[in-house]
């Protein structure tokens, strides 16, 4: 980056050191930050709007000549009011302006000026109190509103970065060359500095951002296909063919088509020359676990150990489960690591996994953090990753010897998030329920009718299937903990007297969960009061019926992965939403979730509703805080951004160009700041 967008704000004429302070406080301390400070909207003064017709709670523009000005007013000391009355000729209009005699004395009668406020009165008089005043020869028309923090005012903000403006334009090197601005057409970065901040037209600021944008969404795709390029992609553990019949064979059902293409996309991938890097994608319920086990025992089968990475213990132990009678019959040991070992058996366990003794290892991320080693570790699987921290994932790729890597994620995610949360890989996708799924029938109610959903409930009971009653818990405290606890005491003695009702949330030991989980699926609990802990992975065919409390505190995603908890087994399912919230967006949201059962459809309107942060239902969705890019908004840009960044890696994947340099340059800066990046 050139040396003088490094330089202190202080360089700016008309910044001094207690100006500088403030600027930090809004996170600018360079040149370069003040350039990109942008404004947060635009006021649009070239397009007046008739006095006759000025009415409304928005601000308005006003272009009118002053026809009287009358003497000031002093009303007390330090209130001084001055009154003119402007026309367009439409109408009048009465300006007051309070404490702005040197303002007001340079109005001059006859003369035009635009006039920024809003319109108080009534429709025989009208009133603009404190407008900003302009003169209509003024040739900036478009004027930016930025955000401010208290002691820097617009005007403060627009001086200096004008004066920024004038220090570096014809001075710096645009980031980006020619071929790619004009293959993306976009416009260069001065065209870009000088319209974000003083535009001639709406549409110059707006391709101005659009820009700016691309800037920031093009460095960080530059950073992760540099990573793709240059990480040791070759593989350790290149696999010979198995006879996959023996695994099918054994299953206790038919694999479906496209679970059995993501398994030979597996096979295939681990057989090739590179590391694999895969995930797997499918809806709640479409059976990827098993997709997993296939590749673990292809692993097994050419001498190599796995290791299953779950998110929770619950989860961690139905893995185990599921992967233990899977894959045992065909002769494969299956471990389980998890915190509530006890010590010495977990050190045992890990000499034994060490020794090579197990040939799939099932457990939490906790335990494969610190002390624990494979004998030949050659592929890790982790089931949704995006609930790992990026630091976690690190740690995971480090152990072995560059393992071959497979990821489960049933948040169907676009492939451009994908790219951003996991980094460049390949994806396989499940996109059909195996034969015989029934769809889950997904109402959505007032609290009113919680008696009548709490009859159909019982009904479902009394034909021997189990339920869920899902509450959400906002923060896991006390108080909530509180309510769910009490909620649940009253159902069993209320309403579900006659049965047994099981509580399980996330504040319980791992053991005290892994009791009532499987007390569940023994079928010795009828009705499972929980709250998300439930959310992922935990498969209980027999249950059929849902009901969700204040359902409008759920992403819609996350509804759609709780209701994928029932509608596992043979039987017809439901999923009853409460809800008091009646709001437009809410009601909304309830109307998509019910009437639609493809996840990705959801996930997409989802995103289009909340956002991608909201999107995960999680703090620790592990996208990057972009500061100008917002993806729900630029996707299509970010979809650009990869594509231009595959192919500048291609053609130079060492960013060694001399057009490449300043590029080369922010994404080593990008990639060395690291946490953002997978
Ligand atoms: P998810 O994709 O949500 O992880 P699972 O792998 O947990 O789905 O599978 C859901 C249920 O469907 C499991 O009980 C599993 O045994 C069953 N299943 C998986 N594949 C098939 C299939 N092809 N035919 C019938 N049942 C299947
Ligand atoms: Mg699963």
């Amino acid at each position: 980056m050139q040396q003088i967008l490094e330089r202190s704000v202080v360089y700016v004429k008309g910044v001094g050191p207690k100006r500088a302070e403030l600027f930090e406080k809004v996170g600018v301390s360079t040149v370069y930050d003040l350039l990109q400070y942008c404004p947060r909207d635009y006021i649009d003064l070239s397009a007046p709007c008739e006095i006759k017709n000025a009415q409304g709670e928005d601000p308005l523009v006003i272009r009118a000549r002053v026809v009287k000005k009358m003497p000031p007013a002093r009303i007390r000391k330090g209130l001084t009011v001055c009154k003119a009355v402007f026309t367009d000729d439409t109408d009048d209009i009465t300006v007051t302006l309070y404490n702005q005699e040197y303002l007001f004395a340079s109005l001059k009668e006859g003369e035009d000026y635009i006039l920024y406020g809003k319109v108080a009165g009534n429709m025989v008089r009208r009133e603009m109190n404190s407008p900003m005043v302009f003169s209509a020869a003024s040739p900036d028309l478009i004027l930016p509103v930025y955000p401010l923090t208290e002691g820097l005012s617009q005007n403060i903000i627009r001086k200096a970065v004008r004066g920024a403006l004038d220090l570096v334009l014809g001075e710096v090197e645009d980031i980006m060359p020619q071929y790619v601005r004009d293959s993306c057409r976009m416009c260069s970065l001065a065209c870009a500095w000088e319209n974000i901040h003083f535009p001639k037209s709406l549409y110059g600021a707006h391709e101005a951002r659009r820009r700016l944008i691309f800037d920031e969404l093009l460095i960080h795709s530059l950073a992760i296909a540099y990573q793709r390029q240059n990480e040791d992609s070759d593989s350790n553990y290149i696999m010979q063919a198995q006879p996959l019949e023996e695994f099918t064979s054994a299953l206790p059902f038919t694999l479906t088509k496209t679970q059995l293409r993501s398994l030979n996309d597996c096979t295939v991938a681990m057989r090739g020359a590179h590391r694999m890097n895969r995930l797997i994608q499918g809806d709640v319920g479409c059976g990827k676990t098993v997709v997993a086990a296939g590749a673990a025992w292809f692993a097994y089968k050419n001498g190599y150990q796995s290791c299953v990475m779950a998110p929770t213990e619950i989860l961690a132990a139905q893995h185990y489960k599921t992967f233990k009678s899977l894959l045992e019959p065909l002769g494969v040991r299956v471990a389980l690591l998890t915190g509530s070992l006890t010590p010495k058996n977990k050190r045992v366990l890990k000499e034994q996994i060490a020794a090579g003794e197990f040939d799939v290892i099932v457990g939490t991320h906790a335990l494969f953090s610190e002390s624990t080693h494979f004998s030949d570790l050659a592929l890790v699987i982790t089931d949704e990753q995006h609930r790992f921290g990026v630091e976690q994932r690190a740690a995971l790729s480090a152990k072995g010897r560059n393992p071959h890597r497979l990821v489960m994620s049933a948040t169907p995610i676009p492939r451009t998030l994908a790219l951003i949360l996991y980094g460049d890989l390949d994806i396989s996708v499940i996109n059909e329920l195996p034969a015989g799924r029934k769809p889950i029938s997904t109402y959505a109610v007032t609290g009113k009718m919680r008696e009548r959903a709490f009859g159909f409930v019982k009904k479902q009971l009394e034909m021997g299937r189990q339920g869920y009653v899902v509450c959400p818990m906002i923060d896991e405290s006390e108080s909530d903990l509180n309510d769910v606890t009490s909620y649940s005491q009253k159902l069993a003695q209320g309403a579900f007297a006659d049965y047994k009702v099981g509580l399980l949330h996330g504040r319980m030991s791992a053991a005290e969960k892994e009791e009532v989980m499987n007390g569940f699926k023994r079928g010795e609990i009828d009705l499972l009061v929980a709250t998300t802990v439930v959310e992922v992975g935990v498969d209980v065919p027999n249950a059929a019926v849902m009901v969700i409390e204040n359902a409008d505190r759920f992403g819609l995603s996350q509804l759609h992965q709780l209701r994928g908890r029932v509608g596992r087994g043979e039987w017809e399912s439901f999923c009853i939403l409460i809800t008091d919230n009646t709001s437009p967006e809410c009601v909304q949201r309830m109307k998509i979730i019910s009437r639609t059962s493809d996840g990705f459809k959801i996930a997409e309107e989802d995103l289009k509703l909340r956002g991608p942060g909201d999107f995960f239902g999680t703090h620790q969705h592990g996208l990057p805080a972009f500061k100008l890019a917002d993806l729900t908004r630029d996707m299509q840009l970010l979809q650009t951004a990869q594509q231009m960044s595959k192919s500048i890696i291609e053609s130079d994947p060492q960013l060694k160009r001399a057009d490449h340099r300043i590029m080369r340059e922010l994404t080593q800066r990008l990639m060395q700041r690291g946490a953002e990046m997978t």
